[in-house]
């Protein structure tokens, strides 16, 4: 089916619900939590109980994140959760929301989102690979239902453009884009603003945290892949949270003649021992990070994907520097 069809699919779904449950993956970055909220403030307008959830164990949210109005976020199920259409926004697939009672039988799933790797788990599904963010596809859809872009909606997608982007770098920065950018400028979202809010307040240990990365950097294959890794003492030594570590992995792909860059990050928790979160990022237009990620269990984009694995770190790098070498 079209984008356009299911566009119009999905923007009648939600005109005929009244009660709805929106969320959106685990460990949430901003095209997540701008595209939740977005759809929030958008659905309210359209006077529907449009409750939003995240498990306990996300919060705190990000640093730069909280200063999203995201304070009425439910962290347990609803009472009522059997009457509400349950909505993911940015979720490629459902098992990026480990939470049980999202998968009992009798749930309707609309499923909204940008990664061409989506499983489609809804009963609805809107996938569009072409847009930047989920952001820009919730953007379109609040066209659809006639809401009105108000100085909230459009500061809550403006969130999700530009982390998505990578502040409107990445390759899947185009016309549309810039074109979303503005109407959300003219709506009253403010650049300025949200660029020191969301990139330019950072606790210090962030960096911190990542001059231990880059004072660990090593460069591979004559430097195509720029690959670093993060340890639990790191993130002790620093007070680092998990999420701290975002962003490390822009500064490896800076490195001129880098085609992937790679952070390795060992998880925190009791539970999680052993285990490593990996951030691929692809500079190189041959080789798409998503497949090798799908390899190990994981996915995401051409350019930007990641994974968790039980593999010790040499046989990690060497695994990936083998897969790199193929797709070059
Ligand atoms: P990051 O490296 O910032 O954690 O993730 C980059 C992108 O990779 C995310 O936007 C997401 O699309 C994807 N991604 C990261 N980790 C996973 C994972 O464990 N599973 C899947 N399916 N996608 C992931
Ligand atoms: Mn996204």
């Amino acid at each position: 089916m079209s984008v356009t069809t299911e566009l119009e699919q999905v923007a009648d779904e939600l005109r005929a619900a009244d009660k709805l449950l929106l969320t959106t993956h685990e460990n949430p970055d901003g095209d997540a939590l701008g595209s939740l909220l977005g759809m929030h403030l958008v659905l309210e307008q359209l006077l529907k109980d449009a409750a939003m959830f995240l498990a306990a164990e996300e919060f705190p949210l990000p640093h730069e994140y909280r200063h999203l109005p995201l304070a009425s976020v439910l962290n347990a199920p609803p009472y009522d959760l059997g009457e509400r259409l349950v909505v993911f926004l940015d979720c490629g697939n459902i098992d990026r929301m480990p939470v049980d009672f999202l998968r009992e039988d009798g749930i309707r799933i609309v499923n909204i989102d940008h990664h061409h790797d989506n499983t489609r788990f809804g009963e609805v599904n809107l996938v569009d690979w072409s847009a930047s963010s989920t952001a820009e596809v919730v953007w379109r859809l609040a066209k659809e239902l006639g809401a009105e872009l108000t100085p909230p909606i459009a500061e809550a997608l403006y969130v999700g453009l530009v982390t998505d982007t990578g502040r409107f770098s990445h390759r899947n920065t185009g016309a549309a884009a810039h074109r979303m950018a503005a109407e959300l400028i003219e709506a009253g979202a403010s650049p300025q603003e949200i660029n020191r809010q969301v990139f330019e307040s950072l606790p210090f240990r962030r960096l911190e945290l990542l001059a231990r990365a880059l004072a660990r950097v090593d460069r591979l294959e004559d430097g195509t892949l720029t690959v670093a890794h993060l340890t639990r003492e790191d993130y002790l030594d620093t007070g680092s949270d998990e999420h701290d570590s975002e962003g490390v992995v822009d500064h490896l792909r800076s490195v001129e003649g880098t085609a992937v860059a790679i952070l390795a990050r060992e998880l925190l928790g009791a539970d999680r021992a052993g285990l490593r979160k990996v951030s691929l990022r692809s500079v190189d237009g041959r080789v798409d990070v998503s497949r090798i990620a799908r390899g190990f269990g994981g996915g995401g984009h051409t350019q930007a994907a990641g994974f968790t694995t039980d593999l010790p770190l040499p046989e990690l790098v060497e695994r990936l520097r083998r897969e790199v070498g193929e797709q070059l």
